[in-house]
């Protein structure tokens, strides 16, 4: 079936993650009582939710821009920032959340089904989080990530809840003009000039779409004038609105010949017999139309029509139509059943997340990408020579200098971190972990003319660490008790 299409543009914005404190505990008698810097809480989420009871995109045509709460930083004495609240943006049955290109993201059926639109920024820890056996006072602390943004497209095929029905010229696209907020684009229309129109309307709590049915001619269940192409959009309709023109001038016609000559198209069509109606008398704004509505109202009541007397022209009468189509709209959503859904969508991670890339460019450059090598450096305070020391080691242990020498990477060689639009450059200086120990199996450096065999220096790299181990237990049981401190090597997480 030929369907409708909203389609709106949304900016979304996450918040950012809070950042890592650095603090050193002071008490009187305990002047260096440890790191107590608390972790910066996670930035709050955009989460697109389905709520059965809403039929629109009409929200969204009016703030394009949406953002969700940044986390607050840490603070000394072990305070954790306060997270920042998801932004839960409430969307029809039924939207395909789309990038800006047209790829498909999501698809949201079903009542709770929820995607994460833009995910929040993590908290960067803070020193007293960093503190470990090698580093027991760590003068830094990391970085809060910033939220990921960007613009989502979202589309929602739709049936109106209500059609206008009636002769050409009466009055329907005029009237859905001034009844609507907002003019979604229809699509799927490929072959003729006519075209329905769709709004959106709101009146008190209800919002909902009206379509006008073009074409709508005697003989056109039989296919005549197109008016049988439009007729399939009521059949989902909740509500039939008959337009009766009060000033056509066309011989033969006159608003209760009209209704009659539409229902009987309606009625040859079939299947909307159960559907309620309304009547809108349209063009009471001129003088001979008001008579001639006047005179004819009495005969649509006796024959049970709730009758509206409007004017698209001078918008007469608007509300009143208004909130009578909003409430058989809403009883017929009541009337419902709603089927419940707590699915969650999620996107597929374009990178493995454990990995990392690294490849020489044009200019012999090398460029480094992956998830956790791009959020280190986002998480690193560059003007703290302790913070930028912590990536370095960070970067060494994924085994990103390894694959640096591999590649045949050289000191004061230029090394990118991070997407082209938004990276970070460095001149390369491998920290002497990693790059004396490469030096030292290729047997070439000339700092070290007895390379001792790697094995050895391991085992005593375990030894010393084992001793700082304990070392740092009782340190641990000195400060305030709290746990919570990450080792080295332990940086899945953070
Ligand atoms: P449709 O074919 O039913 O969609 O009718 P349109 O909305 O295109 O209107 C047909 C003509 O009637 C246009 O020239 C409108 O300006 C005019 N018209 C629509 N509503 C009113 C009204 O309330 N008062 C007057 N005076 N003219 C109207
Ligand atoms: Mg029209």
């Amino acid at each position: 079936m030929t369907t409708f299409v909203d389609r709106v543009e949304l900016h979304v914005a996450a918040g950012n993650g809070g950042h890592g404190c650095a603090s050193v505990h002071r008490e009187k008698f305990k002047p260096l009582g440890g790191p107590d810097g608390g972790n910066g809480g996670e930035g709050g989420s955009v989460i697109l939710t389905v709520d059965s009871s809403i039929t629109t995109l009409l929200e969204y045509h009016h703030s394009p821009k949406r953002k969700a709460v940044n986390g607050k930083p840490g603070a000394g004495g072990h305070r954790t920032g306060s997270t920042g609240d998801d932004l839960v943006l409430p969307v029809p049955d039924g939207t395909v959340v789309m990038d800006r290109e047209g790829n498909v993201l999501a698809d949201l059926v079903g009542h709770g089904t929820s995607f994460v639109a833009a995910a929040g920024g993590r908290g960067g820890l803070g020193n007293s989080s960093l503190a470990s056996a090698r580093r027991k006072a760590p003068g830094f602390a990391l970085l809060g990530e910033p939220g990921e943004a960007g613009d989502i497209v979202m589309e929602l095929k739709s049936v109106a809840d209500v059609a206008l029905v009636g002769y050409p010229s009466a009055g329907k696209s005029s009237l859905i003009s001034v009844l609507s907020a907002a003019k979604p684009k229809i699509a799927d229309y490929p072959f003729t000039t006519l075209i329905p129109n769709l709004g959106v309307v709101t009146a008190g709590e209800t919002i909902y779409t009206v379509a006008d049915v073009p074409g709508l001619i005697p003989g056109a269940s039989q296919g005549r004038g197109l008016g049988l192409e439009f007729l399939r959009h009521v059949e989902r309709c909740s509500v039939l609105v008959h337009v009766l023109d009060c000033a056509t001038l066309e011989p033969g016609r006159d608003p209760l010949t009209d209704l009659e000559t539409i229902e009987a198209e309606l009625t040859e069509y079939g299947g909307l017999d159960d559907r309620p109606r309304l009547v809108a008398l349209n063009k009471v704004d001129v003088p001979d139309g008001q008579d001639l509505a006047d005179i004819t109202r009495a005969s649509l009541e006796e024959a049970g029509y709730r009758v509206f007397e409007v004017s698209a022209a001078s918008r007469k009468g608007l509300r009143e139509l208004s909130f009578a189509m909003a409430q058989i709209v809403s009883e017929a959503r009541a009337a419902k059943p709603v089927e419940e859904n707590t699915r969650i969508v999620l996107r597929p991670k374009a990178v493995d997340d454990a990995g990392f890339t690294v490849t020489e460019t044009e200019d012999g450059s090398y460029h480094v990408r992956g998830i956790k090598p791009e959020r280190w450096v986002r998480q690193t305070d560059f003007s703290n020579d302790e913070a930028v020391g912590y990536l370095a080691d960070r970067l060494a242990r994924l085994g990103v200098e390894d694959k640096l020498w591999k590649v045949g990477a050289k000191e004061g060689d230029t090394v990118i971190i991070g997407p082209e639009e938004n990276a970070v450059v460095f001149d390369w200086e491998p920290t002497m972990a990693a790059g004396a120990e490469m030096l030292g199996r290729r047997g070439e450096d000339h700092r070290f003319e007895n390379p001792r065999p790697a094995v050895d220096r391991r085992r005593e790299k375990a030894k010393g660490r084992d001793a700082a181990e304990s070392e740092y237990l009782a340190f641990e049981a000195l400060s305030s008790g709290r746990t919570g401190a990450i080792d080295e090597g332990d940086d899945e997480d953070h």
